[in-house]
Protein backbone atom coordinates (compact mmCIF):
# COMPACT_ATOMS: atom_id res chain seq x y z
CA UNK A 1 0.00 0.00 0.00
CA UNK A 2 1.40 3.55 -1.15
CA UNK A 3 -0.52 5.80 -0.20
CA UNK A 4 -3.51 5.59 2.68
CA UNK A 5 -6.71 4.88 2.15
CA UNK A 6 -8.64 7.84 1.28
CA UNK A 7 -11.25 7.70 4.72
CA UNK A 8 -7.28 7.38 6.61
CA UNK A 9 -8.89 9.84 9.18
CA UNK A 10 -11.88 7.25 10.24
CA UNK A 11 -9.13 4.72 10.21
CA UNK A 12 -6.64 6.49 12.68
CA UNK A 13 -10.29 7.12 14.36
CA UNK A 14 -10.97 3.20 15.05
CA UNK A 15 -7.91 1.99 15.06
CA UNK A 16 -4.93 3.79 16.13
CA UNK A 17 -4.41 4.98 19.83
CA UNK A 18 -3.65 8.56 20.60
CA UNK A 19 -1.77 9.38 24.08
CA UNK A 20 -4.20 9.10 27.05
CA UNK A 21 -7.34 8.62 24.77
CA UNK A 22 -10.79 6.40 24.53
CA UNK A 23 -10.77 3.86 21.91
CA UNK A 24 -14.60 3.83 21.93
CA UNK A 25 -15.00 7.87 22.10
CA UNK A 26 -12.37 9.63 21.11
CA UNK A 27 -11.61 13.67 20.67
CA UNK A 28 -11.17 14.27 17.34
CA UNK A 29 -7.40 14.87 16.29
CA UNK A 30 -6.08 17.29 13.60
CA UNK A 31 -4.38 15.95 10.57
CA UNK A 32 -1.10 17.38 9.89
CA UNK A 33 0.47 16.85 6.77
CA UNK A 34 3.88 18.71 6.78
CA UNK A 35 5.75 20.89 9.57
CA UNK A 36 7.93 23.41 8.85
CA UNK A 37 9.54 26.21 11.58
CA UNK A 38 7.24 26.89 14.25
CA UNK A 39 4.05 26.23 11.88
CA UNK A 40 2.42 22.80 11.33
CA UNK A 41 -0.11 22.73 8.41
CA UNK A 42 -2.94 20.90 8.37
CA UNK A 43 -4.71 18.59 5.49
CA UNK A 44 -7.46 21.67 4.94
CA UNK A 45 -4.02 24.14 4.21
CA UNK A 46 -4.63 26.14 7.24
CA UNK A 47 -1.39 26.89 9.22
CA UNK A 48 -1.15 26.48 12.95
CA UNK A 49 1.70 28.60 15.08
CA UNK A 50 2.92 25.60 17.42
CA UNK A 51 3.14 26.76 21.57
CA UNK A 52 3.53 22.87 22.49
CA UNK A 53 7.37 22.47 20.39
CA UNK A 54 5.64 18.65 20.07
CA UNK A 55 5.96 18.32 24.08
CA UNK A 56 9.04 20.11 25.00
CA UNK A 57 11.00 19.08 21.89
CA UNK A 58 11.26 20.54 18.74
CA UNK A 59 13.48 23.30 20.33
CA UNK A 60 14.75 24.71 16.62
CA UNK A 61 11.36 24.11 14.73
CA UNK A 62 10.45 21.67 12.16
CA UNK A 63 12.20 20.86 9.31
CA UNK A 64 15.60 22.31 10.34
CA UNK A 65 17.97 21.84 6.99
CA UNK A 66 21.08 21.42 9.47
CA UNK A 67 19.31 18.10 11.17
CA UNK A 68 17.59 16.57 8.14
CA UNK A 69 21.06 17.13 6.46
CA UNK A 70 22.90 14.92 9.43
CA UNK A 71 20.27 12.12 9.17
CA UNK A 72 20.59 11.94 5.45
CA UNK A 73 24.53 11.76 6.07
CA UNK A 74 23.71 8.99 8.67
CA UNK A 75 21.48 7.03 6.73
CA UNK A 76 23.89 6.55 3.94
CA UNK A 77 27.00 5.14 6.77
CA UNK A 78 24.07 2.88 8.99
CA UNK A 79 20.61 3.35 10.28
CA UNK A 80 21.39 1.38 13.19
CA UNK A 81 23.56 -1.36 14.57
CA UNK A 82 23.27 -3.35 17.50
CA UNK A 83 24.85 -1.71 20.72
CA UNK A 84 26.02 -4.76 22.14
CA UNK A 85 29.36 -5.89 21.42
CA UNK A 86 29.59 -3.10 18.68
CA UNK A 87 30.28 0.57 18.84
CA UNK A 88 30.22 3.35 16.03
CA UNK A 89 31.56 7.20 16.58
CA UNK A 90 27.78 8.39 16.21
CA UNK A 91 27.06 7.32 19.77
CA UNK A 92 30.95 7.91 21.00
CA UNK A 93 30.58 11.48 19.25
CA UNK A 94 27.11 12.11 21.25
CA UNK A 95 27.85 10.94 24.65
CA UNK A 96 31.48 13.56 24.35
CA UNK A 97 29.34 15.82 23.64
CA UNK A 98 26.60 15.08 27.13
CA UNK A 99 29.94 14.35 29.45
CA UNK A 100 30.92 18.06 28.38
CA UNK A 101 27.68 19.77 28.77
CA UNK A 102 26.34 18.46 32.11
CA UNK A 103 28.04 19.03 35.58
CA UNK A 104 31.62 17.40 36.21
CA UNK A 105 30.98 14.01 37.92
CA UNK A 106 28.59 12.85 35.11
CA UNK A 107 31.19 11.28 33.05
CA UNK A 108 29.02 7.67 31.92
CA UNK A 109 25.83 7.78 29.72
CA UNK A 110 23.56 5.13 28.96
CA UNK A 111 21.41 5.62 25.59
CA UNK A 112 18.33 4.44 24.93
CA UNK A 113 14.98 4.98 23.69
CA UNK A 114 12.80 7.18 25.62
CA UNK A 115 12.24 9.24 28.64
CA UNK A 116 10.30 6.80 30.50
CA UNK A 117 13.09 4.10 29.85
CA UNK A 118 15.77 6.72 31.01
CA UNK A 119 13.88 6.95 34.15
CA UNK A 120 13.75 3.29 34.37
CA UNK A 121 17.34 3.15 33.92
CA UNK A 122 18.05 5.78 36.68
CA UNK A 123 15.74 3.71 39.13
CA UNK A 124 17.65 0.41 38.26
CA UNK A 125 21.18 2.26 38.40
CA UNK A 126 20.30 3.45 42.08
CA UNK A 127 18.75 0.41 43.15
CA UNK A 128 21.83 -1.62 41.36
CA UNK A 129 24.11 0.48 43.07
CA UNK A 130 23.22 -0.08 46.99
CA UNK A 131 22.56 -4.01 45.98
CA UNK A 132 26.33 -3.90 44.78
CA UNK A 133 27.71 -2.49 47.96
CA UNK A 134 26.29 -4.74 50.27
CA UNK A 135 22.88 -2.73 50.92
CA UNK A 136 20.57 -4.32 49.23
CA UNK A 137 17.70 -2.70 51.72
CA UNK A 138 18.16 0.44 50.22
CA UNK A 139 15.57 0.03 47.34
CA UNK A 140 13.03 2.42 47.46
CA UNK A 141 12.73 6.28 46.71
CA UNK A 142 11.81 9.02 47.74
CA UNK A 143 9.75 12.04 45.51
CA UNK A 144 8.01 14.81 46.15
CA UNK A 145 4.27 15.33 45.00
CA UNK A 146 3.05 17.05 41.57
CA UNK A 147 6.13 14.76 39.91
CA UNK A 148 5.57 13.00 36.24
CA UNK A 149 8.56 11.09 36.01
CA UNK A 150 6.89 8.63 32.55
CA UNK A 151 4.01 5.65 32.35
CA UNK A 152 6.04 3.07 32.44
CA UNK A 153 5.47 1.06 35.84
CA UNK A 154 8.98 2.03 37.98
CA UNK A 155 8.42 5.33 36.52
CA UNK A 156 4.79 5.07 37.65
CA UNK A 157 5.76 4.60 41.02
CA UNK A 158 7.06 8.09 41.33
CA UNK A 159 4.68 9.94 39.77
CA UNK A 160 2.17 11.96 41.36
CA UNK A 161 -0.28 9.32 43.35
CA UNK A 162 -3.29 11.42 42.29
CA UNK A 163 -2.32 12.66 38.83
CA UNK A 164 -0.85 9.58 38.15
CA UNK A 165 -4.52 7.49 38.80
CA UNK A 166 -2.34 5.33 41.34
CA UNK A 167 -5.46 3.60 42.51
CA UNK A 168 -5.84 2.08 39.19
CA UNK A 169 -2.26 0.11 39.89
CA UNK A 170 -2.47 0.39 43.49
CA UNK A 171 -1.89 -3.66 43.79
CA UNK A 172 1.08 -3.13 41.18
CA UNK A 173 3.18 0.02 41.49
CA UNK A 174 6.58 -0.14 43.92
CA UNK A 175 4.97 1.38 47.04
CA UNK A 176 7.38 4.74 47.39
CA UNK A 177 7.70 7.98 49.75
CA UNK A 178 6.13 10.82 49.12
CA UNK A 179 6.81 14.37 50.32
CA UNK A 180 4.77 17.30 49.84
CA UNK A 181 5.39 19.46 46.74
CA UNK A 182 7.44 22.53 47.61
CA UNK A 183 5.54 25.58 48.18
CA UNK A 184 8.56 28.26 47.80
CA UNK A 185 7.71 29.58 44.42
CA UNK A 186 11.28 30.39 42.27
CA UNK A 187 11.51 34.00 42.57
CA UNK A 188 10.14 34.40 45.89
CA UNK A 189 11.89 34.35 49.16
CA UNK A 190 13.12 30.97 50.35
CA UNK A 191 11.26 29.76 53.80
CA UNK A 192 12.95 27.22 55.70
CA UNK A 193 10.29 25.41 56.72
CA UNK A 194 9.54 24.05 53.05
CA UNK A 195 12.15 21.65 52.90
CA UNK A 196 11.00 20.25 56.59
CA UNK A 197 8.98 17.17 55.66
CA UNK A 198 10.55 16.16 53.19
CA UNK A 199 13.94 16.12 55.41
CA UNK A 200 11.48 14.21 58.29
CA UNK A 201 11.42 11.13 55.26
CA UNK A 202 14.86 11.35 54.76
CA UNK A 203 15.57 11.25 58.87
CA UNK A 204 12.92 8.01 59.31
CA UNK A 205 13.93 6.13 56.14
CA UNK A 206 17.13 6.77 54.78
CA UNK A 207 18.18 3.26 55.76
CA UNK A 208 15.90 1.56 53.25
CA UNK A 209 16.27 4.47 50.82
CA UNK A 210 18.23 4.12 47.40
CA UNK A 211 17.87 7.67 46.11
CA UNK A 212 15.50 11.03 45.62
CA UNK A 213 14.26 11.40 42.48
CA UNK A 214 12.83 14.65 41.30
CA UNK A 215 12.35 16.88 38.31
CA UNK A 216 14.73 20.19 39.55
CA UNK A 217 12.66 23.64 39.63
CA UNK A 218 10.02 22.82 36.77
CA UNK A 219 7.54 20.12 37.73
CA UNK A 220 5.85 19.68 34.19
CA UNK A 221 3.08 17.41 33.77
CA UNK A 222 2.36 16.70 37.22
CA UNK A 223 1.02 20.16 37.36
CA UNK A 224 3.58 23.13 36.00
CA UNK A 225 4.92 24.55 39.16
CA UNK A 226 8.19 26.54 39.40
CA UNK A 227 9.89 26.05 42.97
CA UNK A 228 12.71 27.45 44.45
CA UNK A 229 16.08 26.50 43.51
CA UNK A 230 17.10 26.45 47.23
CA UNK A 231 15.05 23.32 47.72
CA UNK A 232 17.11 21.67 45.37
CA UNK A 233 19.86 23.06 47.47
CA UNK A 234 18.51 21.76 50.74
CA UNK A 235 17.64 18.12 48.70
CA UNK A 236 21.27 17.65 47.88
CA UNK A 237 22.67 18.03 51.35
CA UNK A 238 19.97 15.40 52.78
CA UNK A 239 21.26 12.87 50.18
CA UNK A 240 24.80 14.02 50.99
CA UNK A 241 24.34 13.59 54.48
CA UNK A 242 22.23 10.59 54.56
CA UNK A 243 23.69 8.54 51.75
CA UNK A 244 21.27 8.89 49.18
CA UNK A 245 21.50 9.21 45.50
CA UNK A 246 19.89 12.72 44.39
CA UNK A 247 18.15 11.69 40.33
CA UNK A 248 17.53 14.52 38.50
CA UNK A 249 14.99 13.72 35.85
CA UNK A 250 16.02 17.03 33.31
CA UNK A 251 13.64 15.33 30.16
CA UNK A 252 11.55 18.20 30.38
CA UNK A 253 13.61 20.91 31.28
CA UNK A 254 17.21 19.82 29.46
CA UNK A 255 18.83 22.17 26.77
CA UNK A 256 17.76 25.39 28.07
CA UNK A 257 14.39 25.36 28.52
CA UNK A 258 14.34 26.81 31.75
CA UNK A 259 16.51 29.77 30.73
CA UNK A 260 19.70 27.71 31.82
CA UNK A 261 21.03 24.58 29.96
CA UNK A 262 20.00 22.12 32.85
CA UNK A 263 17.59 22.86 35.30
CA UNK A 264 20.00 21.94 38.43
CA UNK A 265 22.01 24.81 37.06
CA UNK A 266 19.82 27.23 39.12
CA UNK A 267 20.63 25.62 41.97
CA UNK A 268 24.61 24.96 40.96
CA UNK A 269 24.29 21.49 42.23
CA UNK A 270 25.04 18.63 40.16
CA UNK A 271 23.19 14.87 40.88
CA UNK A 272 24.40 11.73 41.04
CA UNK A 273 22.15 10.80 37.87
CA UNK A 274 20.45 12.66 35.03
CA UNK A 275 17.42 11.83 32.68
CA UNK A 276 17.42 13.41 29.62
CA UNK A 277 14.89 12.84 26.97
CA UNK A 278 12.56 15.33 25.30
CA UNK A 279 14.46 17.97 23.29
CA UNK A 280 17.91 15.55 23.14
CA UNK A 281 16.81 15.02 19.34
CA UNK A 282 15.28 18.63 18.69
CA UNK A 283 12.01 16.54 18.70
CA UNK A 284 13.12 14.76 15.40
CA UNK A 285 13.17 11.11 16.56
CA UNK A 286 12.87 9.15 19.99
CA UNK A 287 16.06 9.53 22.12
CA UNK A 288 17.48 9.51 25.89
CA UNK A 289 20.05 9.44 27.74
CA UNK A 290 20.62 8.65 31.51
CA UNK A 291 24.19 9.76 33.15
CA UNK A 292 25.93 8.64 36.26
CA UNK A 293 28.86 9.71 37.98
CA UNK A 294 31.84 7.40 37.83
CA UNK A 295 30.98 6.83 41.66
CA UNK A 296 27.98 4.88 40.48
CA UNK A 297 29.30 3.48 37.45
CA UNK A 298 32.24 1.59 39.66
CA UNK A 299 30.16 1.32 42.51
CA UNK A 300 27.48 -0.96 40.33
CA UNK A 301 29.68 -3.01 38.37
CA UNK A 302 31.52 -3.85 41.94
CA UNK A 303 30.50 -8.04 43.14
CA UNK A 304 27.66 -9.50 41.71
CA UNK A 305 26.03 -9.33 38.61
CA UNK A 306 28.78 -6.86 37.82
CA UNK A 307 27.11 -5.46 34.70
CA UNK A 308 24.55 -2.97 34.56
CA UNK A 309 21.28 -5.41 33.67
CA UNK A 310 19.92 -3.40 31.06
CA UNK A 311 20.11 -3.24 27.37
CA UNK A 312 17.79 -2.12 24.76
CA UNK A 313 17.39 -3.24 20.83
CA UNK A 314 18.09 -0.08 19.77
CA UNK A 315 20.37 1.22 22.42
CA UNK A 316 22.76 4.03 20.85
CA UNK A 317 20.85 4.15 17.93
CA UNK A 318 22.55 5.95 15.38
CA UNK A 319 20.24 8.14 12.91
CA UNK A 320 19.12 8.79 16.84
CA UNK A 321 22.76 9.84 18.12
CA UNK A 322 23.55 11.50 14.70
CA UNK A 323 20.83 13.82 14.71
CA UNK A 324 21.11 14.55 18.65
CA UNK A 325 24.51 15.84 18.06
CA UNK A 326 23.41 17.97 15.07
CA UNK A 327 21.23 19.78 17.65
CA UNK A 328 23.12 20.18 20.56
CA UNK A 329 25.53 21.39 17.80
CA UNK A 330 22.95 24.05 16.66
CA UNK A 331 22.06 25.08 19.86
CA UNK A 332 25.70 25.52 21.25
CA UNK A 333 26.00 27.93 17.63
CA UNK A 334 22.76 29.90 18.84
CA UNK A 335 22.26 32.83 21.01
CA UNK A 336 20.08 30.10 23.04
CA UNK A 337 19.82 31.80 26.47
CA UNK A 338 19.19 35.39 24.78
CA UNK A 339 16.15 33.33 22.55
CA UNK A 340 15.13 31.66 25.84
CA UNK A 341 14.96 35.28 27.51
CA UNK A 342 13.49 36.55 24.57
CA UNK A 343 10.32 34.26 24.74
CA UNK A 344 10.09 34.51 28.62
CA UNK A 345 10.11 38.17 27.97
CA UNK A 346 7.00 37.89 25.16
CA UNK A 347 5.35 35.38 27.19
CA UNK A 348 4.83 37.36 30.01
CA UNK A 349 3.72 40.53 28.82
CA UNK A 350 1.40 38.64 26.31
CA UNK A 351 -0.18 36.35 29.02
CA UNK A 352 -0.47 39.41 31.01
CA UNK A 353 -3.97 40.01 30.28
CA UNK A 354 -5.47 36.44 31.48
CA UNK A 355 -4.69 37.87 35.09
CA UNK A 356 -7.59 40.03 34.97
CA UNK A 357 -9.91 37.20 33.87
CA UNK A 358 -12.35 35.66 36.41
CA UNK A 359 -11.77 32.21 35.50
CA UNK A 360 -8.35 32.11 35.97
CA UNK A 361 -6.54 31.52 39.04
CA UNK A 362 -2.93 32.63 37.99
CA UNK A 363 -0.60 33.04 35.13
CA UNK A 364 3.35 32.02 35.68
CA UNK A 365 6.34 32.54 33.06
CA UNK A 366 9.89 30.50 33.73
CA UNK A 367 12.38 30.72 30.97
CA UNK A 368 10.58 29.38 27.21
CA UNK A 369 7.34 27.88 29.70
CA UNK A 370 4.19 29.95 30.14
CA UNK A 371 1.37 28.32 31.88
CA UNK A 372 -1.63 29.99 32.55
CA UNK A 373 -3.86 27.69 35.08
CA UNK A 374 -7.75 27.99 35.43
CA UNK A 375 -9.57 28.10 38.51
CA UNK A 376 -11.49 24.83 37.07
CA UNK A 377 -10.43 22.29 34.25
CA UNK A 378 -10.94 23.16 30.82
CA UNK A 379 -13.64 21.73 28.25
CA UNK A 380 -11.03 19.40 25.85
CA UNK A 381 -13.63 19.28 23.34
CA UNK A 382 -15.08 22.61 23.13
CA UNK A 383 -11.52 24.43 23.84
CA UNK A 384 -9.14 22.76 21.59
CA UNK A 385 -11.10 23.31 17.94
CA UNK A 386 -10.70 27.33 19.50
CA UNK A 387 -7.40 27.19 19.25
CA UNK A 388 -6.93 25.49 16.18
CA UNK A 389 -10.00 28.34 14.53
CA UNK A 390 -7.71 31.26 15.82
CA UNK A 391 -4.58 29.63 14.19
CA UNK A 392 -2.35 28.33 17.05
CA UNK A 393 -1.95 25.13 18.48
CA UNK A 394 -2.19 24.87 22.12
CA UNK A 395 -3.15 21.26 23.75
CA UNK A 396 -4.39 22.21 27.51
CA UNK A 397 -4.45 19.07 30.08
CA UNK A 398 -6.67 19.56 33.22
CA UNK A 399 -6.89 22.91 34.53
CA UNK A 400 -3.35 24.28 32.80
CA UNK A 401 -3.72 25.89 29.54
CA UNK A 402 0.48 26.11 28.82
CA UNK A 403 2.84 26.26 26.40
CA UNK A 404 6.84 25.91 25.61
CA UNK A 405 7.30 27.45 21.94
CA UNK A 406 10.24 26.35 19.78
CA UNK A 407 13.30 28.84 21.02
CA UNK A 408 12.92 30.33 17.57
CA UNK A 409 9.87 31.77 17.32
CA UNK A 410 10.02 35.27 16.41
CA UNK A 411 8.89 37.64 18.52
CA UNK A 412 5.38 38.75 15.93
CA UNK A 413 4.20 34.72 16.34
CA UNK A 414 4.85 34.48 19.81
CA UNK A 415 2.84 37.54 20.17
CA UNK A 416 0.07 35.79 17.86
CA UNK A 417 0.02 32.90 19.88
CA UNK A 418 -0.37 34.72 22.86
CA UNK A 419 -3.21 36.95 21.58
CA UNK A 420 -5.01 33.76 21.16
CA UNK A 421 -4.69 32.35 24.16
CA UNK A 422 -6.16 35.22 26.05
CA UNK A 423 -9.19 34.93 23.81
CA UNK A 424 -9.72 31.82 23.84
CA UNK A 425 -9.36 31.46 27.69
CA UNK A 426 -11.36 34.58 28.27
CA UNK A 427 -14.45 32.88 26.12
CA UNK A 428 -14.05 29.56 28.16
CA UNK A 429 -15.91 30.04 31.26
CA UNK A 430 -15.15 26.80 32.78
CA UNK A 431 -16.91 23.95 35.12
CA UNK A 432 -20.83 24.58 33.64
CA UNK A 433 -19.64 24.53 30.47
CA UNK A 434 -18.35 20.25 30.77
C1 LIG B 1 7.98 13.40 29.18
C2 LIG B 1 8.67 13.11 30.46
C3 LIG B 1 9.05 11.79 30.79
C4 LIG B 1 8.72 10.61 29.92
O1 LIG B 1 9.32 10.67 28.67
P1 LIG B 1 8.72 9.81 27.45
O2 LIG B 1 9.69 10.04 26.35
O3 LIG B 1 7.35 10.34 27.19
O4 LIG B 1 8.69 8.38 27.91
C5 LIG B 1 9.71 11.60 31.98
N1 LIG B 1 10.00 12.64 32.81
C6 LIG B 1 9.66 13.90 32.52
C7 LIG B 1 10.04 15.00 33.45
C8 LIG B 1 8.97 14.18 31.34
O5 LIG B 1 8.61 15.44 31.06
Amino acid sequence: MSSPPSDWREFDRRHLWHPYTSMTDPLPVFPVVGAKGVRLQLEDGRELIDGMASWWSAIHGYNHPQLNRALEAQIAKMSHVMFGGLTHPTAVGLGQRLIELTPPPLQHVFLCDSGSVAVEVALKMAIQFWYSSGRPQKNRLLTIRNGYHGDTFGAMSVCDPDTGMHALWSNLLMPQFFAPAPQCRFGQEWEPQDIVALQALVEKHHQELAAVILEPIVQGAGGMRFYHPQYLKEVRALCDAYELLLIADEIATGFGRSGQLFACEHAAIAPDILCLGKALTGGTMTLAATLATTRIAEGLSRGEPGVFMHGPTFMGNPLACAIATASIDLLLASDWQQQVRRIETGLKRGLAPCRDLPQVAEVRVLGAIGVVEMKAPVNMRRIQPEFVAAGVWVRPFGKLVYVMPPYVMNNEDLATLTAAICRVVANHKGTQLI
